[in-house]
Parts: C-alpha cells; sequence; structure tokens
C-alpha cells in the first residue's frame, strides 16, 4: 500500500502524531510510508504514561516480567514474515539478513529473561547484617540506530524490562517503520505505559535526553552523537549507557589457511553493506600472506551479489540512508584523490537508490582517511605488517575500542595478542559474534557501560545496601 502510516505507541494507545515524515526504500530512494513526527505534547504524554506504570511494573514478581518478555518474544516471532520484509523495505539489508534482525531480537528478549537480578550479602556478622539489592532505576530512554533496528532495541528491551523499568523506545527517523509496527503489536502484551514507541525527526532525539522525566539513557549510536547525549543527560545526572561507533581491526597471522579464511575475512568487513558498529574496518595482514590473501578475497567478493534486499539471492543491499552514502562516496573520492590503488569498486554504481559497488583498496597508507575514520559502508582497506609489535600498536592507536579479531591457527598465542588489544571484544578465528550472556562495551571513545551478560543488566539497575544492626546478646 503506498505511503501506509504507522501509530506510535503510548500509554498502550496508537497515536497517529499531528505530523508525519516521509520514509524511504534505500534501494529506490523513494518514500513509500508516512511515520508519526512526535510533538513535544505527544513526548510529554510517553514519559509520563512510563513514569506513571512504573511503580505497578517495579512490583511485579520478576517470574511474571520474564513471562511477558517471553511473550513478547512470542508475538514478534508469529509476525516474522511481515516484519522482516517490512524491516528489508526501510533498511535494505536482504531478506534473510533482516528475519536474522527480527529474529535475534526474538532470541535476545527471551534470553535475556533468564538473567537473574542479584543479591549480595556481604556481611553476617554478629552485630551486623548488610545486603546489597538492585532495584530498577525508573524510566529508561532506549535510543537506536538504523543499521540493526530490531536487535539493538531488545539488547535494551530485554534487560530495562526483566529489572523493573518502563520504557520509552526511539528508533532511528531513517528505520522508525518495524519498531513501529512491533509497538502495534504489542498493545496488550505489556501493561499499558510500561513501553511506549515514539518516532520522529531529528529533533525528537535531543528532548528525549533532555526530559526531566527521563532516568536512564541508553543509546547506541555514532561517537559524535553519543558525546551530545551525555552532554544533556548531565544536566539531570541521568545514568547513561553509550554504545559508539568503532573502526575494528582484524590481525591475520601469517599461519591462517588463507582458502579457508578469505571467504570470512571478506564478511566480518561487508555483511550488512558494511553498516555494523563490529564490521572490521581496517583488515591487517601479515606480508607473508598479503598477495594470496589479498587475491582469494577480492576473487570472493567479485562473487557476490549487490542489490535491491527484496530480491532474491541477494547479499548486500544498499547504503541505509543518503547522508551516509554521501559519506561512503566521500570517503572513496577521498582515496581517488590521494592516488590509492583499488582492488574491485570505488565506481558510483550509477543506479536509483544508495548503492556503492563493494570496494577494497590495496595498502594505503595508516594515515588515510580510510584507515583512520569510521567508514560504515561497503569499503575496506587492506593493509599490510611485518611483526606483531608493530600491527599491535597499529591496531591500538585509535580513539575507538570497540572491537577486534585475530586470525590464526595458534590459539595460545592468539589469546595472548588478545590481552594486548584495546577493545571491549576480541574474536579469534570469527568476527561479529555477540551473546546475550556475555557483555559487550567499548574501550575509549566506542562507549561507557555494557550491554548483554549480567553486567549489562545492571546498567539498568541502581543499587541499594541495607545495613541492620542485630540486637546485642546478654
Ligand atoms: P546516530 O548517532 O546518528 O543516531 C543514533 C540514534 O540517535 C538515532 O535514533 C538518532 O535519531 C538519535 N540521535 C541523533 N542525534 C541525537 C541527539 N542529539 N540526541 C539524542 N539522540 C540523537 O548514529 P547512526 O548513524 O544512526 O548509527 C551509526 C553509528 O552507530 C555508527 O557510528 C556505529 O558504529 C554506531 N553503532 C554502535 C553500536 C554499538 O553497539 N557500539 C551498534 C550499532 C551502531
Amino acid at each position: 500500500m503506498a505511503n501506509q502510516t504507522y501509530t506510535m505507541t503510548i500509554n498502550g494507545k496508537a497515536v497517529a502524531g499531528g505530523e508525519t515524515f516521509g520514509v524511504e526504500n534505500p534501494a529506490t530512494g523513494q518514500v513509500f510510508a508516512q511515520a508519526p513526527d512526535c510533538s513535544k505534547a505527544e513526548l510529554d504524554a510517553a514519559v509520563a504514561s512510563a513514569r506513571a506504570a512504573f511503580p505497578a511494573w517495579k512490583a511485579t514478581p520478576i517470574a511474571k516480567r520474564r513471562e511477558l518478555l517471553n511473550a513478547m518474544a512470542g508475538v514478534i516471532m508469529q509476525n516474522l514474515p511481515e516484519l522482516s520484509r517490512l524491516l528489508t523495505r526501510e533498511q535494505g539489508k536482504p531478506h534473510p539478513d533482516a528475519e536474522g534482525d527480527v529474529g535475534g531480537g526474538a532470541f535476545w528478549l527471551m534470553e535475556s529473561a533468564k538473567h537473574e537480578i542479584p543479591e549480595h550479602v556481604s556481611e553476617d556478622s554478629a552485630e551486623r547484617h548488610a545486603v546489597t539489592r538492585y532495584g530498577p532505576i525508573g524510566v529508561v530512554a532506549a535510543i537506536v540506530p538504523w543499521n540493526f533496528p530490531i536487535i539493538l532495541a531488545a539488547f535494551k528491551l530485554g534487560p530495562a524490562l526483566l529489572a523493573g523499568n518502563t520504557v520509552v523506545l526511539k528508533p532511528a527517523p531513517t528505520t522508525p517503520l518495524t519498531t513501529l509496527r512491533i509497538g502495534e503489536l504489542l498493545r496488550g502484551v505489556l501493561p499499558d505505559g510500561v513501553l511506549n514507541v515514539v518516532s520522529g525527526s531529528d529533533r525528537l532525539g535531543p528532548w528525549l535526553t533532555a526530559h526531566p522525566g527521563i532516568d536512564k539513557v541508553s543509546f547506541t549510536g555514532s561517537t559524535q552523537t553519543g558525546k551530545k547525549v551525555m552532554e544533556s543527560a548531565a544536566h539531570s545526572l541521568k545514568r547513561v549507557t553509550l554504545e559508539l561507533g568503532g573502526n575494528d581491526p582484524a590481525i591475520v597471522m601469517p599461519d591462517v589457511d588463507v582458502k579457508k579464511v578469505a571467504e570470512d575475512l571478506f564478511w566480518a568487513a561487508f555483511r550488512n553493506t558494511g553498516q555494523i558498529c563490529i564490521a572490521t574496518k581496517r583488515m591487517y595482514i601479515h606480508k607473508d600472506v598479503y598477495e594470496p590473501l589479498k587475491a582469494a578475497i577480492v576473487e570472493y567478493a567479485a562473487t557476490v551479489k549487490v542489490g535491491d534486499g527484496a530480491e532474491q539471492g541477494t547479499q548486500i543491499g544498499p547504503i541505509q540512508n543518503s547522508a551516509q552514502y554521501k559519506r561512503v562516496l566521500e570517503l572513496i573520492q577521498d582515496a581517488k584523490d590521494n592516488g590509492y590503488k583499488f582492488l574491485i569498486g570505488g565506481d558510483e554504481a550509477k543506479v536509483p537508490g544508495y548503492f556503492v559497488p563493494i570496494t577494497i583498496l590495496d595498502n594505503p597508507p595508516e594515515n588515510a582517511r580510510i584507515v583512520q575514520e569510521e567508514q560504515f559502508g561497503p569499503v575496506l582497506p587492506l593493509l599490510k605488517f611485518d611483526n606483531l609489535d608493530e600491527v599491535v600498536g597499529r591496531a591500538n592507536d585509535s580513539e575507538y575500542g570497540l572491537g577486534a579479531s585475530i586470525w590464526t591457527s595458534d590459539i595460545e598465542r592468539a589469546q595472548d595478542i588478545a590481552t594486548r588489544l584495546q577493545a571491549g571484544t576480541v574474536w579469534i578465528n570469527e568476527s561479529q559474534h555477540l551473546s546475550p550472556h556475555a557483555a559487550f562495551g567499548g574501550f575509549k571513545q566506542s562507549g561507557i557501560g555494557v550491554e548483554g551478560g549480567p553486567e549489562g543488566v545492571l546498567e539498568f539497575c541502581q543499587a541499594q545496601t541495607v545495613f541492620t544492626r542485630k540486637p546485642a546478646t546478654a
């Protein structure tokens, strides 16, 4: 249906919004639907309903909250075909990947429901009993980017709701629809006000982080925006968790089986059109295997189908939005202007939509923009290294510290290299695997705090210690 309209969910009810904005299909550049552009008054209503719902939700037994998280996952899975088709249309990713994003979100909700909220007795002596308990913080603003709209929302919703918080969820302006639709489908599953879903143009994020009714901001997005979020949250000392950008290095040692790793290395960089915070964005290859591995990666790249994510067989979709498309083209142009060598790609696709061909660069200098900056697109620099100390130094020489990967048959050595890397997650002979049961977060300017694991649940809790003096015994 052309220009279908989706509604926000505020206090369990549909809110169409006084104003709307268009949502494009990045494979065509055409607007195909309208999303509500949340007004200040509508945001106030969403925050007020989350505040009103908080006491009862906090008091709800955790077993019931677990049950409702599982019910949410069930509703999402029942609607997987519709939701993943919609996600491909607004986000651009190939349909199987959209199913992975939506299905992964449901999985995350179910797994988050299994976490325990700890209680810690630090003293139980003749004089005193001391216990630290973890309760919810209040109303959480969950702010999500456009690369994985559903699974990244679930990273926040699962632990926040489990811990007894209520939520105002805001998707990115270029990918609001699947999240709005999930809000519509979940009405009646959760008590009214526990989960509010609002969408809006660029004005909405800053309103949300500055709102006095918000107690905690859980933000995923760029480092640049993360700094603004922290600044805005500082006014009322809102708690923040920031999951930000990355410039992940892969370190490929000389003992790899070139034929075996080429395909995995390719996807480490190009899955989701390179638009992953933990995509490999710099690939350091030991000089002894540089030439054969370069040839194998480029040979594989030439077989990969780039196209509309809705078409069967598409493996890489368009860039998600015009701003990011321009940024990626600018980095390619910079590489051209500096005379760096392209192994594949580098030309404009010259088709409608935001398509950039798979682009691989041959050993540009370390200070090249494409090496130093987060490209967040299908462009990868291959870089040659000589020895381990040198490559560890180059890998760590970044303001980011999100992820890193090591590719080798010497696992013991890889474990040692891992301890030397300044990255919140290190993979050995794989990349991008995350678990609801393991902490994920960034070093340096890649973030503050973590998602996932018991530590991720505690980010949505505040500690309260109760000291009880025991009566003196005669
Ligand atoms: P972005 O920072 O532009 O936007 C992220 C979200 O913040 C969107 O919902 C946006 O509307 C909102 N926003 C924008 N300005 C705001 C403001 N001033 N106050 C509050 N909210 C605001 O990021 P993006 O371009 O959507 O996403 C790409 C970036 O996200 C990349 O840098 C990527 O590495 C990062 N990312 C990080 C992780 C992680 O877990 N570390 C995961 C995915 C993406």
